[in-house]
């Protein structure tokens, strides 16, 4: 999706529970992208909240996060769910996140040359003993937002995460989410 500088975007959690991969990237240049390495030396935080401006890996200002509904702990920790991760599941052919990022920027005719680590929206994964990641149900109850301002023109992207492992999206198979956008402010 194509959002403007200035444009405030709504992620909702529709049903409630559901993990959502979250890249955002420069839409003249496919290198050019949302870091979430970058946002935690920029924040200096694990994981981001209303306040913060989350930037891109040559450190320019993407996102700003203006309201957040929802337990507000965001994983900037794992990697997007891929094929490659499936297949030694034994599920060779089950949808994922790298392949709808790579889907969902074709028309823009983005072809990264790598999947960035994603912002894993509602996915709630702690550090225990500063060394340990622990996994919990995404805890947003359905309505549950996070809103945005783009801080330039940016594409974005987010896939509802269709993993049924790891308890990651509760106990409720993955059911999707959706947009809303706002125009940008006077
Ligand atoms: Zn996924």
């Amino acid at each position: 999706m194509a959002v403007a500088a200035g444009t405030k975007v709504c992620v909702v959690n529709t049903h409630g529970g559901q993990v959502v991969d979250t890249w955002a990237f420069d839409p003249a240049d496919a290198t050019h992208f949302l870091s979430m390495e970058h946002s935690r030396v920029a924040t200096y935080k694990i994981m981001f909240e209303v306040g913060d401006t989350l930037v891109s890996n040559r450190r320019e200002p993407f996102l700003t996060i203006t309201a957040d509904t929802s337990p507000g702990l965001h994983d900037t920790q794992y990697a997007a769910c891929d094929a490659v991760e499936y297949a030694a599941m034994g599920k060779p052919d089950h949808p994922n996140c790298a392949d709808n990022l790579r889907a969902a920027l074709t028309p823009f005719g983005l072809a990264p040359p790598v999947v960035p680590c994603p912002w894993n929206l509602f996915e709630i994964a702690t550090i225990r003993d500063g060394r340990y990641l622990a996994d919990l149900p995404a805890g947003a109850l359905p309505g549950a937002y996070v809103e945005m301002e783009a801080r330039r023109d940016v594409v974005l992207v987010c896939s509802a995460c269709p993993s049924e492992g790891f308890g990651i999206n509760g106990e409720a198979p993955p059911r999707g989410g959706h947009f809303e956008l706002y125009p940008p402010r006077a």
